[in-house]
C-alpha cells in the first residue's frame, strides 16, 4: 500500500460526528480536531450557549455544525439530540462519548447522590447515547464509537471510587458493545486520556505538591497536551482503525507502563 492511500483511511470527509460534553476541555478539543479531519459535527452540552465558542471553532475550520443542548442523564434529551443530528445530516457515523464529571470524596463519606450523579452521567449516560447513536449507525450500516475512558478504568486512585468505577464499568461496556454490534458493522473502542489540565481538573493541579508527585509517576515529565489526544481520535473515528474493536488506547505520556 502507498502512504498516501493509508492516509487517506483518516479521512472524515463525508462523515457525521456528534462529541458529548463538547462545550469546553477535551470534549471542545476533539470536536476541533475530528472537524479540521473532515466531518461536519453535533456538539452536545446541558447548556446550548456554552457551545458557541467551539461551534465557531469547528465552522471556522470549514465544518458544518450543529450545537443541541444536551444532558447524557436524561435519555429523552439524547434521543433528541441524535434525531436532531439525522434530521440535519441524514445519518450519524460517530459518536465520541466524552459527557463526564469527576468529584474525590473519602469512600467512608460518598453518599447516594454522589454516587447517582457520577454513575448517571459517565456510565448510565454514555450508554444510552452508545445505544441512541447505535441504532442510527446500524441504520446507516455501521459506524464507530469512541468512548472516553481513564486511567482510573485500570488503576485504583483514592477519593475516587465513584469516577473509577463509572470509567471501569465503560471499559467494560466498550468491550461487550463492540462484541455485541460488530455484525452491525459499528466499532466500539476507547481513549483513556493521562492528566490532562481542564475544569474538571484544575483543582488538582492547584493543591499542594500534586503537580510534582503526578511528573514524578510519568515517565515523560510533562501533562498532556489536548492537542495528544487528537491522532487517536482521528485515528478510531476513521477507516484507519476499520479492523480494530472493543480496544483502549492509552495516552498519558507512559503512566500507566511504568511503576
Ligand atoms: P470538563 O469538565 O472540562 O468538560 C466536561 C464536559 O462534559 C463539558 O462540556 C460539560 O458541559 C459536559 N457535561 C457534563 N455533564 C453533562 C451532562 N449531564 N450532559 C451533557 N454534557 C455534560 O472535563 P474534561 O474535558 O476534563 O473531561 C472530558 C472527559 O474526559 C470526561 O469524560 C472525563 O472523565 C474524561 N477524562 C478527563 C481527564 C483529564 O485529565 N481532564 C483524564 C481522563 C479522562 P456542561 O457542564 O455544560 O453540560
Amino acid at each position: 500500500m502507498q502512504a498516501s492511500e493509508g492516509m487517506r483511511r483518516f479521512d472524515l470527509s463525508g462523515r457525521v460526528v456528534w462529541v458529548t460534553g463538547a462545550s469546553r476541555g477535551i470534549g471542545a478539543a476533539l470536536a476541533v480536531a475530528l472537524a479540521r479531519g473532515g466531518a461536519s459535527l453535533v456538539l452536545g452540552a446541558r447548556r446550548i450557549e456554552d457551545l458557541d465558542e467551539t461551534a465557531r471553532a469547528v465552522a471556522a475550520a470549514g465544518a458544518a455544525v450543529l450545537p443541541v443542548a444536551l444532558d447524557v442523564t436524561k435519555t429523552a434529551s439524547i434521543e433528541g439530540s441524535v434525531r436532531r443530528a439525522t434530521e440535519r445530516f441524514g445519518r450519524l457515523d460517530v459518536l465520541v462519548n466524552n459527557a463526564g464529571i469527576e468529584e474525590v470524596r473519602p469512600s467512608f463519606d460518598v453518599d447516594e447522590e454522589l454516587w447517582d450523579r457520577i454513575l448517571d452521567t459517565n456510565l448510565k449516560g454514555a450508554f444510552f447515547a452508545a445505544q441512541a447513536a447505535g441504532r442510527a449507525m446500524r441504520a446507516g450500516g455501521g459506524g464507530s464509537i469512541v468512548n472516553i475512558a481513564s486511567l482510573t478504568s485500570m488503576v485504583g486512585v483514592p477519593t475516587a471510587v465513584p469516577y473509577g468505577s463509572s470509567k471501569s464499568g465503560l471499559l467494560g461496556m466498550t468491550r461487550a458493545l463492540a462484541a455485541e454490534w460488530a455484525p452491525f458493522g459499528i466499532r466500539v473502542n476507547a481513549i483513556a486520556p493521562g492528566y490532562f489540565r481542564t475544569s474538571m481538573t484544575d483543582t488538582f493541579y492547584e493543591s499542594g505538591d500534586w503537580q510534582e508527585r503526578m511528573l514524578g509517576r510519568i515517565p515523560m515529565n510533562r501533562f498532556g497536551e489536548l492537542d495528544d489526544l487528537a491522532g487517536a481520535a482521528q485515528f478510531l473515528a476513521s477507516d484507519a482503525s476499520a479492523y480494530m474493536t472493543g480496544q483502549c488506547i492509552a495516552i498519558d505520556g507512559g503512566f500507566l507502563a511504568s511503576i
